[in-house]
């Protein structure tokens, strides 16, 4: 039944990430004014805001200029609500949860706003960074070494990868990779940039094979950072066992 309650949570939360993506590149505030209509301009009201039943209810389109209304919103609010329950399900209701659905609550955005954008706004990476360390005052999920090591490490490789290939890493992806490691400490961190070297290269691959990409054109990394640190936070330690045992015994 709870997961039921953290579900629908997770609705009204990635509702809310909707306006974090779509406000926070353009310069607008998040909390005024209310929802409008990207097409026509209207203010829209309580029952066009229902996450998901609006959508499929207006079918996908705006009640009053019938514009198409993005798929990705009810995506988000799917995604947003898909996570929250993982995160019940792996941690319960504890301190841990708590720490893991703030981590996603910056993460959702910075995915969504980076893939169209190619940018890691400083007011999702800083407090991602801080609220990472403070966090972890209150659930000492890791040990001191743990976190410090793991800011370290995700800053550091970065920084390092953006020096050697310049322009290739912006400087938002540095500042995530030091979020990532405040949050997930080392050496779960280490795995979360191979991860995502690992998914980046092989997209990478087939962008250029595909002609949908030439040399040189822009791909943003921070999705791959992040889809990385999502797949480390639940089954990290499994990929890093079953990668032992093949390799090592
Ligand atoms: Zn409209």
């Amino acid at each position: 039944m709870e997961v039921i309650v953290i579900f629908l949570f997770g609705l009204l939360i990635g509702s809310f990430l909707n306006v974090v993506i779509y406000r926070l590149p353009r310069g607008q505030s998040m909390l005024y004014p209310p929802s409008t209509c990207p097409n026509c301009g209207q203010r829209l009201k309580p029952q066009h805001l229902i996450p998901i039943l609006s959508y499929l209810y207006l079918k996908g389109r705006c009640a009053y200029c019938g514009g198409m209304i993005s798929f990705k919103y009810p995506l988000v609010e799917l995604i947003t609500a898909f996570i929250f329950s993982l995160v019940y399900l792996k941690f319960g209701l504890t301190t841990i949860a708590l720490k893991y659905l703030l981590f996603f609550i910056f993460l959702i955005p910075l995915f969504f706003i980076d893939l169209e954008n190619y940018l890691l706004p400083d007011k999702l990476t800083y407090p991602l960074f801080l609220t990472g360390v403070i966090i972890n005052l209150i659930t000492q999920e890791l040990s001191w070494k743990s976190l410090i090591f793991g800011v370290i490490t995700g800053f550091g490789l970065l920084l390092l990868l953006a020096l050697i290939f310049r322009g290739g890493m912006g400087g938002g992806d540095i500042k995530l990779a030091a979020g990532l490691g405040a949050f997930l400490g080392f050496p779960l961190i280490l795995e979360t940039l191979f991860l995502a070297f690992f998914f980046g290269g092989i997209t990478g691959i087939i962008l250029l094979l595909t002609k949908k990409k030439a040399r040189g054109d822009m791909v943003p990394f921070g999705p791959f950072l992040i889809g990385a640190a999502f797949i480390t936070v639940f089954w990290g330690e499994k990929i890093i066992k079953w990668y032992l045992k093949i390799f090592f015994l």
